[in-house]
């Protein structure tokens, strides 16, 4: 099937030719991902490729797009409208990419911070952004070894990592980052027991 096809003319003219190649990344870890967890692999596939669809360069158009879409910012999202592209995403992939499965939709909107209790489908695409083959940083090699045995694990070394990102830098965390974590730290706790 030609998916990238169908979608490459419209995200390379939206998001830019270096992050529809960061969207590759994700679509072919996703994939890799979604076989080794037992995941539909073509869910996998458009939720990576179509998850920065929204990652608009422009923050206006960024603020006007969640704006039309009728998207409510909350204070976080304000402060940092970067975070506006997750829910935004599910939105025009929704819309202009004609994708109506509600798991795919959920794991587009919440990437960026993932949520409580989140699904395979979404730790996939969270920590398939974090760790695809374009992505450079110290310990990437280690969370990319661990994501294929302890998915769970990998999201919240990656979840720490950003949180400490974000506190070094004097900015917001999202509610729902912190949730995510805990409930990722309490999932891996019960799966030890
Ligand atoms: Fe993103
Ligand atoms: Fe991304």
């Amino acid at each position: 099937m030609g998916l990238i096809n169908i979608y490459e003319d419209k995200l390379k003219n939206t998001i830019g030719n270096k992050r529809y190649n960061h969207s590759l990344g994700v679509m072919k870890t996703a994939i890799k991902l979604a076989k080794k967890y037992n995941v539909d692999k073509k869910k996998a596939a458009i939720a990576g490729l179509l998850h920065d669809c929204a990652k608009y360069k422009d923050i206006q158009l960024l603020l006007k797009r969640a704006c039309e879409f009728g998207i409510i910012l909350d204070n976080t999202m304000k402060k940092s409208p970067s975070l506006i592209h997750g829910p935004l995403g599910a939105e025009v992939a929704n819309k202009e990419y004609n994708v109506k499965d509600k798991e795919i939709l959920d794991a587009i909107r919440f990437h960026t911070t993932g949520r409580e209790n989140m699904t395979i489908l979404e730790k996939i695409v969270y920590i398939s952004d974090y760790i695809e083959p374009n992505r450079k940083f110290n310990g990437i090699e280690n969370i990319r070894y661990i994501a294929y045995r302890d998915l769970e694990q990998a999201l919240i070394l990656s979840m720490n990592n950003t949180i400490k990102y974000i506190i070094d830098r004097d900015l917001l965390i999202h509610m729902n980052t912190i949730k995510a974590r805990n409930s990722l730290i309490n999932e891996n706790k019960q799966e030890g027991n």
